[in-house]
């Protein structure tokens, strides 16, 4: 009678157990899973970086960062264009 009630207790303690360590696992994969999500990296939040500054292009109307633009001055002005070809355009008219 004491033998049966031991294997009960040993096997209630090892199904526990097995559950702790299931629960331990399944919390790994999800944290594993967790920050694999995609980051947030919206055209407002790099324009942002950027200082949001645009230039537009005055021969074709693109809006062109500073940084990135082809720069020309005229008349003590500068112009920003989207790319050489523009600008060369714009040297003709
Ligand atoms: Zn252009």
């Amino acid at each position: 009678m004491i033998r049966v009630v031991l294997y009960l207790l040993i096997s209630i303690f090892l199904i526990t157990f097995l559950r702790i360590v299931i629960g331990i696992i399944g919390k790994g994969v999800s944290d594993l899973a967790g920050p694999s999500k995609p980051r947030d990296s919206s055209p407002a939040a790099r324009s942002a970086a950027t200082g949001g500054e645009l230039k537009r292009d005055p021969v074709c109307g693109t809006f062109v960062a500073p940084s990135a633009s082809v720069k020309k001055t005229v008349r003590g002005e500068v112009l920003h264009f989207c790319s050489t070809a523009c600008r060369d355009k714009y040297r003709e008219s």
